[in-house]
């Protein structure tokens, strides 16, 4: 063949999927195969992480009209504030407690109050959030808390799925979370009152949209054909290192997001991509989780390295904290455009992101920002095998040892 692309390995471990995922019998609706994992009644599809969470407030600021602000950390996904407000509802931001993804929880507390609605505790990269801190506070203020496991499907808390363990959670079906159907969200919600009024909400604000439904099977058409080491270095690679030669961070992280997102209903045959792929999701992450495991402790022992790591989450890929921002940007410099899958997770803290404007709480978050600066992802894709994975944490040693 005239043209070979060299193999690459995707940022982060998702499922593949293959020819038969893409016609043939359908074991049960997805929705129900996904209810029956997470150990609940019901969950319910949307068209993406970002739409689900949307269609969650609206439906939880009907419940709650004097309540208007949505309480999440100051370090996660862009997509999350953008979907507080496309909900009509206010963004507050909460330091994260230092060298930690998760909230500070004396700054969650002081954050909260009467005119709370919903507090986002959020999983990132599989490792789970303190959702019961969360709930406590917001059992004393009387708001909601809605899970953010959009990175976490899979993972557990004390045997529970995290995304059950608050009033709501989500989950993102996106390309490259674990089980894709290109662009999708699972909703969950603990009460039936709250369950109803999320598919009311659903029914109001996404309806059907034959473009972008169209738009989006050609892409799970094309993600499931691409998403092999080869086509990735085509599909992934390519567009990242152009991204990294022009400088732009936010695309080569894929994160040029628009408040404009689409809401729409998931069509049939994407529903039953879903469906068909199902079934191989436990056995990826009972295998994701055991390289995951047996490579921490080749990162971890790299002096100057933080590796996070806890027994229920899974492993999209590894994230570390490294000593300083410029030793980050050492390594990246030498293995971010490399084909190893080494990746920044969000390049901001939330309020650094020009196209959010201004947020309640941005003033203060010296943590986020710290997290935002020091933090990178190694891949644990099973397609990086043990030589490039021994690769990365020499180029990553060789950096600390240098400076
Ligand atoms: C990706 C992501 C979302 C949004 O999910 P999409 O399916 O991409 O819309 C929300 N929160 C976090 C933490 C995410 O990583």
């Amino acid at each position: 063949m005239w043209f070979r692309p060299e193999p690459e390995s995707p940022p982060t471990a998702g499922l593949p999927l293959g020819l038969a995922d893409m016609g043939g019998a359908v074991p049960a609706p997805l929705t129900a195969l996904a209810a029956q994992w997470l150990g609940v009644d019901e969950a319910q599809l949307e068209c993406s992480g970002t739409a689900a969470l949307t269609v969650a407030l609206t439906a939880l600021a009907d419940h709650a009209r004097a309540r208007r602000e949505v309480v999440i950390p100051a370090f996660t996904c862009p997509l999350v504030p953008l979907a507080i407000r496309r909900a009509g509802l206010q963004v507050r931001l909460v330091d994260l407690r230092a060298g930690h993804f998760d909230m500070d929880p004396d700054r969650l507390d002081d954050a909260c109050g009467d005119q709370t609605l919903a507090i986002i505790p959020t999983h990132l990269g599989g490792r789970v959030a303190d959702v019961a801190h969360a709930n406590a506070v917001a059992r004393a203020v009387g708001a909601f808390v809605v899970e953010d496991a959009a990175q976490a499907l899979g993972a557990r808390i004390d045997g529970a799925a995290a995304g059950t363990h608050g009033d709501v959670g989500f989950f993102s079906l996106a390309a490259g979370k674990g089980l894709s159907i290109f662009e999708g969200g699972l909703l969950v919600a603990r009460d039936a009152t709250v369950r109803d009024s999320i598919r009311r909400a659903s029914r109001r604000i996404a309806g059907w949209h034959p473009g972008w439904e169209l738009r989006r099977t050609l892409e799970l058409a094309g993600y499931a054909a691409f998403y092999r080491p080869r086509g990735l270095g085509v599909a992934y690679g390519g567009p990242l290192r152009r991204a990294l030669g022009r400088g732009d961070l936010l695309g080569a992280a894929g994160e040029h997001f628009d408040a404009n997102f689409p809401l729409h209903r998931v069509g049939r045959w994407r529903r039953a991509v879903g469906a068909r792929a199902f079934h191989r999701l436990p056995r990826f992450i009972e295998t994701t989780a055991a390289q995951a495991r047996a490579r921490v402790p080749a990162l971890a022992s790299i002096p100057g390295v933080h590796v996070f790591t806890d027994d229920g989450g899974t492993w999209p890929y590894l994230m570390l904290l490294l000593p300083d921002e410029a030793t980050r940007d050492a390594v990246l410099q030498r293995l971010w455009a490399s084909r190893h899958g080494v990746a920044r997770m969000f390049v901001h803290a939330l309020p650094d992101y020009p196209y959010l404007g201004t947020m309640a709480g941005s003033e203060d978050v010296p943590a986020a920002r710290d997290f935002a600066a020091r933090t990178l992802t190694v891949t644990n894709s099973p397609w990086l095998d043990d030589a490039c994975f021994e690769h990365v944490c020499a180029v990553i040693e060789a950096t600390i040892v240098s400076r």
